[in-house]
């Protein structure tokens, strides 16, 4: 272990930890000061932003930095700061009667320091989303983004220096070895997106300190489409959903689960709905490239995994771009698939759509069931019986129904995986709170009917208690 490393990490924490204690419940005033730099620093750098993600993916196109990374932050800022004041408020609780005149009051604390460790997807919203509900909740944030994404990295290393003093808010840059140092240190609560795989060593390391997490995680999630679906619409949205930043989305539709008699009809319409988004593949600005050649390659052998096994590969475009030179990768839909088929066992997280026949719809519920409880999960159809029997009998992170992504956008709902895809949440107020220690308090009153519960005891504790049964909950 690097001590170097570890001495570095332990310092920054320390100037945090004690900026904390020596104010330990900022006024609504600094929370809303903090929360306007990082709105001014987003946009200030957006640009500049944008073009370090399209550096670091090879290619990134530009209205997706601008929609996913950039106004998802600004509309995160906006949201927390409009409502700052209602959430820091303590709560007014229910006092039972027996506890009258006394009072409970619930009051929001921030935790302490923050460390949010981020991947490379959605390099700039994923570290700062979570850093707003964290400042909002009054914390200091210490962030480790992904060493895929250097220049976005460093370029946030240094936008967050200007904007904020070292012990508010700052970026630690480095590989897989400063996250492992970093997740093992003493935080008062710890907040990782990125897969499943680190999750679990994520949560190991939190539990030696008892730091409590948060883990946003992935997994495979389905899209099942009913029979009462209208196509046209499904099939267009769908190509959306898993081409947006060509299918590198935590929430992106993992693989469709169709009617048998739906599935060529569907697979036609979707083929020309990805050909009508992207006419072309090599060198199209609109189309997101693969974040790193290995990322690359290990789509290439799903696809070659697949079709060794049998499946029947439709790429939506004859052309080949040369992947020295353009990462951009050909849409593929994978038709019969065999369930032992590596595409079919991890998360694919790139643009290649395995499309799954059921008979009945309990056989694409049995199917979901059968896997990890995924990060999302998406219903196409206008049937309602059969959308809520599917909403009843599977577990996932989110749902959009009719639609893919947009659940993720929604402020006043928890964002946050189930199982294997994650525990705890945030967005708006859940994330407030994800970082805050709720805290209980009860007011005590001078008169106090608790104290004929005290010894010596006899006949008025048996009358009083006798009481309380009676008209306690
Ligand atoms: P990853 O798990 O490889 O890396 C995430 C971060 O963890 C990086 O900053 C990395 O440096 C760090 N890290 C690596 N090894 C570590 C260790 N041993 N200890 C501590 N930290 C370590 O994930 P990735 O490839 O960057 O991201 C892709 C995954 O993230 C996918 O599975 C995707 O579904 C998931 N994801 C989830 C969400 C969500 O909101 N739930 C969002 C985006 C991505």
């Amino acid at each position: 272990m690097d001590t170097a490393l570890q001495e570095r990490l332990h310092l920054a924490l320390l100037a945090q930890r004690r900026a904390f204690e020596a104010e330990r419940m900022p006024s609504y005033e600094v929370r809303r000061d903090r929360l306007l730099r990082l709105l001014a620093m987003t946009r200030q750098y957006g640009d500049e932003l944008a073009a370090a993600m399209a550096q670091d993916f090879g290619h990134r196109a530009r209205q997706e930095s601008l929609l996913a990374d950039l106004f998802t932050v600004e509309a995160g800022a906006r949201h927390a700061m409009k409502h700052l004041r209602r959430w820091m408020k303590p709560r007014r609780v229910a006092t039972p009667l027996h506890f009258l005149p006394g009072r409970n009051v619930l009051m929001r604390q921030p935790l302490g320091v923050v460390g949010i460790v981020s991947p490379w997807n959605y390099p700039y919203y994923l570290a700062m989303e979570p850093a707003i509900a964290a400042l909002a909740a009054g914390n200091r944030v210490l962030i480790k983004p992904s060493e895929l994404t250097p220049a976005t990295s460093e370029l946030m290393a240094r936008i967050v220096a200007e904007h904020f003093r070292a012990e508010e808010m700052q970026v630690i840059t480095g590989g897989a070895d400063v996250g492992k140092a970093f997740t093992e240190l003493p935080f008062d609560h710890l907040f990782f997106t990125g897969s499943t795989a680190v999750g679990r060593h994520v949560a190991q390391a939190a539990a030696r300190n008892l730091t409590p997490v948060t883990l946003e995680l992935g997994g495979k999630s389905p899209a099942i489409v009913d029979r009462s679906c209208d196509m046209d619409l499904t099939a267009s949205r769908l190509a959306f959903g898993k081409l947006f930043n060509a299918g590198q989305t935590c929430v992106a539709p993992d693989y469709l689960l169709v009617p048998r008699e739906l599935v060529e009809p569907l697979s036609q319409r979707l083929m020309a709905e990805m050909g009508r988004l992207y006419p072309h593949i090599a060198g199209n600005a609109d189309y997101t490239a693969i974040a790193t050649p290995r990322h690359l390659a290990r789509l290439q052998a799903l696809v070659d995994d697949a079709a060794r096994r049998g499946a029947r590969v439709l790429r939506t475009h004859d052309e080949q771009p040369d992947p020295a030179q353009d990462r951009r990768l050909v849409p593929a839909l994978l038709l019969d698939v065999p369930p032992d088929a590596t595409v079919m066992q991890e998360e694919i997280f790139g643009p290649l759509l395995p499309v799954v026949a059921y008979d009945q719809v309990d056989e694409a519920l049995a199917h979901v069931n059968a896997g990890d409880r995924p990060l999302a999960l998406y219903w196409f159809g206008s049937d309602t019986s059969v959308r809520d029997h599917v909403m009843q009998q599977t577990h996932a992170g989110g749902v959009t129904v009719n639609d893919c992504l947009w659940h993720l956008g929604q402020e006043e709902q928890p964002f946050g995986g189930v199982g294997a895809s994650g525990m705890g949440a945030y967005h708006g107020e859940w994330g407030f709170r994800t970082f805050s220690k709720e805290k209980p308090v009860f007011l005590q009153s001078r008169l106090a009917g608790t104290a004929l519960l005290r010894p010596p005891y006899g006949a008025t504790f048996e009358r009083l208690l006798a009481l309380l049964r009676r008209i306690s909950g």
